[in-house]
């Protein structure tokens, strides 16, 4: 037996390692067990070069947990240590390891997150554990060695009996981590971090029913058997060819990853690059809600098959945090912070060639298959809105496949839109006016005006639209959009106007000043239009541009000045229509108020404006003048 002092400048490294990791102590396991993966796919690599002349077999990693001793064992079949490679590895290496990252680390334990990305490697165990043992037995022809440690510089080294190849780690629970003996917080680790790593994981025994054998009678019970509890699915579908996979696969592994989510993901996308850099993973879009915030952080982050996190900020473009998924890189640099991260090169490249293969498989789809696209756009349409607002390369390659649905169920490209609608809504500049409603109810009288006139009419109502459409004016000449009940809209009313006036100039100014001196001039600015006399008497329209700042505002963004001012209105007054002749020419001054709140309430009611005091007044009048 030998004995020796851990060569460390740090004096004792093992209170500041529980110190500094305390909020994340559980990663040990991820760590001890990606320690046993690796030694395994060396010894894997060994026997495929011919190194190591043994038998590689079908090795598994085994989790054993002793409560009454408090001892938990993490045990491989890997290719094991010497003595001399224990005194190298783990009295070395490990501990400059470890010594570093504190080292880098002692400073910045708010930046909290961080550290659990990067792992302290072995000595991790020595958060949860007050002695650690190694009892590990070569590949090569050398006896075994016991490697014991209790948290201080000092170990032991001597040999062993273990004549089976591979390694056991022991760690001694220390008190208050006892919740890492029970088996419900083992079976939880394991399912999160090590749920796909490479190797079979086995945690205990489980019992398999078997099928009834031909003889057996109706009501014998089937027979069972017991097998091992394997954790792990050692070959998730990220790690296979597309070409090995059909739809189907990619839906059962969707299943696995989300086993609480009922409902199958929309289509999928498979990433998979090698240069510059290495990347792979399956990208899921599922149903979305209108919600902008509720569906973050489904998109998991795994590095060589082993969980890291499921915050992606930083790696996936802002938008796509929205998909659901998995992506595995060793290229993505995790002991960094969020921001240095945002900054990194590599990452960059990683977050344009995601975005690149989204916008990809989008259009193909599109192309592909135009129908069951525009079936679900509105589940989609949120993520490519989002999109376009928010990368330029994303907005340009959204162009071929963005569409814009009518209020009756048609879907257009910008410029099948552009050539639809260009002969005849353009106003008195040669403007081309987009038309659009955001709510087929609310908005239900304005559309019908529009589509009466021939107008097309889009039904855009996703939360983030009136950044969009801001966008899209910026982007494209001559263009505007305006919500149908908006003030643009008059433009378009005035330009194919060629109906005669009933009421002379005169006429028209003695009806703007009754108007006015009943109708509050602070809320309404009154205009008098010539329309078709079977149109409304009264209609409200709110300028498109102020109302568009407050909902931008509303949606973060936009003119903060916007958010303040009061809501103001346009009140359409149709010159033509029977009941504004009445109003001017009514001798009755009480019943000439009463029939301008009357028709100004019905405005607002259609506009759903009237509310409150106003709401009562009105009802009371209407019940008045059928009495
Ligand atoms: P890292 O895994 O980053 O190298 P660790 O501190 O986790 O750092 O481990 C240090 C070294 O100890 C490993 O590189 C490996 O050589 C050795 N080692 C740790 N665990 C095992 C094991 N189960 N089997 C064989 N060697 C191991
Ligand atoms: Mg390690």
């Amino acid at each position: 037996m030998s004995k020796g002092s851990i060569n460390v400048s740090v004096e004792n490294i093992f209170p500041l390692i529980k110190k500094f990791l305390y909020s994340d102590h559980e990663i040990f396991l991820r760590e001890l067990i990606s320690n046993a993966t690796d030694a395994t796919l060396k010894l894997k690599h060994l026997t495929s070069i011919g190194e190591a002349k043994v038998e590689y077999g079908n090795p598994q990693i085994e989790i054993k947990v002793n409560k009454e001793d408090k001892k938990l064992h993490i045990i491989d079949q890997g290719l094991g240590m010497t003595a001399d490679e224990v005194q190298k590895y783990i009295n070395a290496v490990a501990f400059s390891g470890a010594e570093e990252f504190l080292d880098k680390y002692k400073d910045k334990v708010e930046d909290a997150g961080i550290i659990g990305h990067f792992g302290l490697g072995f000595y991790s165990s020595f958060m949860v554990a007050d002695k650690v043992e190694i009892i590990t037995k070569s590949y090569k022809d050398e006896p075994a060695a016991h490697w014991t440690c209790d948290g201080s510089p000092e170990y032991t080294l001597e040999t062993a009996e273990k004549t089976d190849r591979g390694t056991e780690i022991i760690l001694h629970i220390s008190e208050g981590e006892e919740a890492f003996l029970e088996d419900a917080k083992i079976n939880e680790l394991l399912t999160k971090y090590n749920k796909f790593m490479p190797i079979p994981i086995k945690f205990g025994m489980r019992t398999e029913t078997l099928p009834k054998p031909e003889d057996a009678k109706e009501d014998d019970p089937a027979p069972t058997q017991e097998v091992d509890n394997i954790i792990n699915n050692p070959n998730p579908a990220w790690t296979k060819q597309p070409a090995d996979l059909k739809d189907e696969d990619y839906k059962s592994f969707y299943r696995e990853l989300y086993p609480m989510q009922f409902e199958d993901p929309l289509f999928h996308i498979h990433l998979n690059v090698d240069y510059p850099f290495n990347l792979t993973g399956i990208l899921y879009f599922p149903k979305m809600t209108n919600d902008l915030n509720i569906q973050k952080d489904k998109i998991q982050l795994y590095q060589n098959q082993v969980f890291v996190t499921d915050n992606v900020e930083g790696i996936v473009p802002e938008f796509l945090t929205m998909l659901k998924g998995v992506i595995d890189s060793p290229d993505i640099p995790l002991n960094v912070s969020r921001s240095y991260l945002q900054a990194d090169g590599a990452v960059k490249k990683i977050s344009s060639y995601i975005t690149r293969k989204v916008a990809d498989k989008l259009k193909s789809l599109f192309n592909n298959n135009r129908e069951d696209f525009e079936a679900k756009w509105d589940d989609i349409k949120i993520v490519i809105e989002y999109g376009m607002l928010s990368e330029e390369k994303f907005f340009e390659k959204a162009e071929a496949f963005n569409l814009f649905p009518t209020v009756d169920g048609k879907y257009y490209t910008y410029d099948e839109l552009y050539n639809a609608i260009k002969a005849k809504q353009t106003d008195k500049d040669d403007k081309l006016v987009i038309l659009y409603a955001s709510n087929k109810d609310a908005q239900h009288s304005y559309i019908e005006t529009a589509k009466a006139k021939g107008y097309e009419v889009l039904l855009l109502d996703s939360p983030i639209v009136s950044h969009l459409i801001q966008k899209l004016e910026a982007s494209k000449e001559n263009i505007s959009f305006a919500r149908v009940d908006a003030d643009h809209i008059d433009n378009l009313i005035k330009k194919d106007d060629t109906k005669i006036s009933k009421l002379s100039e005169d006429e028209k100014t003695k009806l703007d000043d009754i108007l006015k001196a009943v109708i509050p001039g602070e809320k309404f600015s009154v205009q008098l239009e010539t329309m078709d006399s079977t149109a409304a008497p009264f209609m409200i329209t709110q300028p498109e541009f102020m109302r568009r700042m407050k909902e931008m505002q509303q949606t973060g963004g936009g003119m903060s000045m916007f958010g303040n001012m009061p809501e103001t209105y346009n009140l359409i007054v149709n010159t033509n229509s029977t009941l504004v002749g009445d109003i001017l020419n009514t001798e009755d001054k009480d019943n000439q108020e009463r029939l301008i709140n009357q028709s100004l309430d019905l405005a607002c009611l259609s506009q759903g404006l009237l509310k409150g005091e106003a709401l009562t007044n009105f009802i009371k009048r209407s019940y008045d003048m059928i009495k």
